[in-house]
């Protein structure tokens, strides 16, 4: 292999948790035959890592270094990915190929791409590409892609958790006993079923239908708005109401889970204006991205009550900065990017990047399902679910994050 055909793949991953590898709570993970809607499963040739152990830190290396350096190629990876001394921004100038995650993302600027020229392919290890500017990488034309499939149902049962947290109030329940309490006036002060209430999803995509799907049997109202219309049959079959629009939508629903990508369209789509539309007492789940929702209007409207509470794991910039106000707003239950990243959904999505490797360097087409940009344009998923432009502005922020536990 000459030097032309080596290529450098920059690879930022989370960072490791204390002791790398942890002692795994179960042995295996079930073995699915193929996601929900018939699609097959991330098929690479081979792989080099054990289904069900960490894969998205550090150590972990998505089980790439064997295959990586068998062909010749070279292999960085880092969690240093923010700010302009980072390993990240040293090591970009000379990278072919950036793997990176959205529970720990490379924010690829316009400033950083205009650094690459070498940059050819962005791979998303999960799904969600916002954190590249994806009006520059058209303009660079430099391939997009993602693991389509890998964890929507992840985050689904993730958002359902939550919307049942949210409306039961969980989790200060939980804090009474844990501080050695039997408080039940004040555990059930903020606590409901969910049963007959109107729940509605922004976006019923892979996640958002799965959130549906899984929501029926707890014999709510269910709603949903999308640019995108459903089936009849699907609208039978769950009783679903569409909305033409996300005002219709919210100013019925009790419960609010967004599952649209962040892209031009939906960047801070829950504003002080639409959050004035919803009932009092409404909740919000947003596992979709933290950007969708004015960071700000969401702590107004929990403070006011407007909001009864808000959950999700999703902010903007990531790492929150440890000042970010939603880690000490009041009635939320919010977790760090988890839910795309169970150790169920790394294992899919490390054979999804693999087989994207696989098929870049034996010059085969990338899965259609997988692009987000191509050829200078939106193409596959990224034509049916994004519009083109810039949504990283403000991205920077994410150096002031300090790691408390280290
Ligand atoms: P998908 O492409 O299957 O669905 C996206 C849906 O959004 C589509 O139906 C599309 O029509 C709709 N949509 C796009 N723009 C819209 C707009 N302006 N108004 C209304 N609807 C709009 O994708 P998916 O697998 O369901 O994932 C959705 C998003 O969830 C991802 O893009 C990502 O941001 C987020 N996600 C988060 C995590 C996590 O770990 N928290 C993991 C995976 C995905």
């Amino acid at each position: 292999m000459d030097d032309k055909s080596k290529q450098k793949i920059l690879c930022v991953l989370y960072e490791d948790s204390g002791k790398y590898p942890p002692e795994y709570s179960r042995e295996t993970i079930p073995v699915l035959p193929h996601y929900p809607d018939g699609q097959t499963m991330p098929s690479p040739r081979s792989i080099d890592f054990t289904p069900g152990h960490l894969l998205g830190s550090v150590s972990g290396e998505l089980g790439l270094r064997r295959f990586v350096t068998d062909l010749g190629h070279e292999l960085i990876v880092t969690s240093d990915k923010d700010g302009p001394g980072s390993k990240f921004e040293r090591e970009l100038p000379s990278a072919d190929i950036v793997i990176s995650q959205p529970f720990w993302p490379a924010y690829l600027t316009a400033e950083r791409i205009a650094r690459s020229p070498n940059l050819k392919l962005a791979i998303t290890a999960g799904i969600g590409s916002d954190h590249v500017d994806l009006q520059s990488a058209i303009d660079a034309n430099i391939t997009v892609c993602e693991v389509t499939w890998c964890n929507s149902i992840s985050v689904a049962e993730h958002a359902v958790m939550q919307m049942l947290a949210l409306v039961r109030d969980y989790i200060p329940q939980y804090q009474w006993v844990v501080k050695g309490g039997w408080n039940i006036a004040d555990a059930v002060s903020r606590s409901y079923d969910i049963e007959g209430m109107n729940v509605g999803v922004v976006a019923a995509g892979r996640i958002g239908l799965a959130v549906l799907k899984r929501m029926k049997p707890f014999d709510v109202k269910l709603h949903y708005f999308d640019r995108h219309r459903l089936a009849p049959a699907v609208e039978e079959e769950l009783g679903l109401t569409f909305h033409e629009n996300v005002e219709s939508l919210v100013s019925v629903c009790d419960v609010v889970s967004i599952h649209c990508p962040l892209h031009p369209e939906t960047e801070h789509m829950f504003n002080d204006e639409l959050i004035s539309k919803m009932k009092r007492g409404s909740y919000i789940v947003n596992t979709a991205r933290g950007k969708i929702c004015d960071r700000d209007a969401i702590v107004r409207a929990l403070e006011s009550g407007h909001l009864a509470g808000y959950a999700g794991d999703v902010w903007f910039p990531q790492p929150a900065p440890n000042d970010h106000p939603w880690r000490a707003m009041p009635n939320h239950a919010m977790t760090p990017h988890t839910s795309g990243t169970s150790l169920s959904a790394q294992a899919r999505y490390a054979a999804g990047v693999r087989e994207i490797l696989e098929c870049w360097f034996d010059g085969r087409p990338i899965r259609d399902e997988y692009l987000i940009v191509q050829g200078g344009g939106l193409a596959g998923a990224g034509a049916h679910s994004y519009t083109e432009g810039n949504v990283t502005a403000g991205s920077a922020d994410a150096s002031r994050y300090k790691n408390r536990s280290g």
